[in-house]
């Protein structure tokens, strides 16, 4: 098969990752930036160009498509899905991930578990909303943050008015969300392929971090995970239409709550802490899906 990557950065080690599982498996693999692709969106032959020449005769899409490039890249995956180019995440599904308020309303329709979330537009509604949440402490979140920016504890009600009234100042679209704090700082990233969590770690926050991302400097260790938690990834994986995800959920008093879905996730942590090859596995189900036209939401927007 040949098989393309849409990544801005071939050293990054979930690309080279995959790059690597790829050839591993007899695959022709190539890297292609997204934001260098430009399309052709004509009725008969859509095409996707890359400096210079069409892309042709690929068989299957891998996006990894970084939150700052969301509509860019999203638009790249859709031109695919036109040329009937199979994606291992699709457009749509990247999309509803991406914007957590989006993914979290699909998600309570289906009953998963969550942490208790209000959003609100007026600031006359501010109060209501926090009281709604539990009082607090409570997590504000931006919708479209990543790796952990953009998420704030509001530990005092007079802290939790500051930021809110500091992000609307901004124009920034937030959450505010009920602070699980038994949740001790950790979280479960649960890797979902298919319907399989084929991995999972238990991520904590450095000393004094409620935040348990890598990237502010958390640390990842194997764990076991319960049945509840196995099938809370997988529901929730389906529900956004993603085929590999990193679902990632607190253990609170009420069960497992999920945070956030994400379409794009990284390789590094979970191959480093379990000891697995997830790119092969992503490969692997490639192999097996990947069919010309078979995209879902083809055509559906
Ligand atoms: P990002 O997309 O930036 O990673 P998340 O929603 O995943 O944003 O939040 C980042 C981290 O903050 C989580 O991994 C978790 O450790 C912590 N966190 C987020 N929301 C809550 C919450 N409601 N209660 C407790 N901790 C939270
Ligand atoms: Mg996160």
């Amino acid at each position: 098969m040949k098989i393309a990557i849409l990544s801005t950065n071939p050293r990054l080690y979930s690309t080279r990752r995959l790059v690597e599982a790829g050839k591993e498996h007899g695959h022709e693999v190539l890297v292609v930036n997204h934001k260098r692709c430009y399309m052709n969106i004509t009725t008969h032959r859509p095409s996707v160009h890359y400096k210079g020449d069409a892309i042709t005769g690929v068989d299957a899409i891998i996006p990894r498509i970084g939150a700052s490039v969301s509509f860019y890249g999203t638009a790249v995956v859709r031109q695919f899905e036109m040329m009937g180019v199979y994606s291992v995440n699709e457009s749509t599904a990247i999309t509803r991930s991406r914007d957590k308020l989006r993914a979290l309303q699909l998600l309570s329709r289906s009953g998963i578990g969550l942490p208790i979330t209000g959003f609100a537009n007026s600031p006359d509604d501010t109060d209501d909303l926090l009281r709604f949440v539990g009082g607090a402490p409570v997590v504000i979140k931006l919708l479209e943050g990543t790796q952990g920016v953009g998420v704030v504890l509001g530990e005092t009600k007079k802290a939790a008015e500051s930021v809110i009234e500091a992000f609307r100042g901004l124009n920034a679209n937030f959450m505010v969300q009920e602070f699980i704090k038994e949740a001790g700082g950790s979280d479960i990233r649960c890797f979902v392929i298919g319907e399989k969590v084929v991995a999972s770690m238990i991520r904590t926050g450095k000393e004094g971090e409620f935040r348990s991302n890598l990237h502010r400097g958390g640390s990842a260790k194997l764990t076991k995970i319960t049945p509840e938690e196995r099938s809370t990834a997988v529901r929730s994986a389906k529900i956004m239409g993603l085929n590999v995800a990193g679902v990632d959920l607190l253990r609170s008093n009420h069960g497992p709550v999920v945070m956030e879905v994400n379409s794009s996730p990284g390789l590094e942590g979970i191959e480093t802490a379990t000891g697995k090859d997830i790119a092969g596995q992503i490969i692997q189900f490639i192999e097996k899906n990947a069919r010309h036209g078979r995209t879902k939401t083809r055509g559906k927007g």
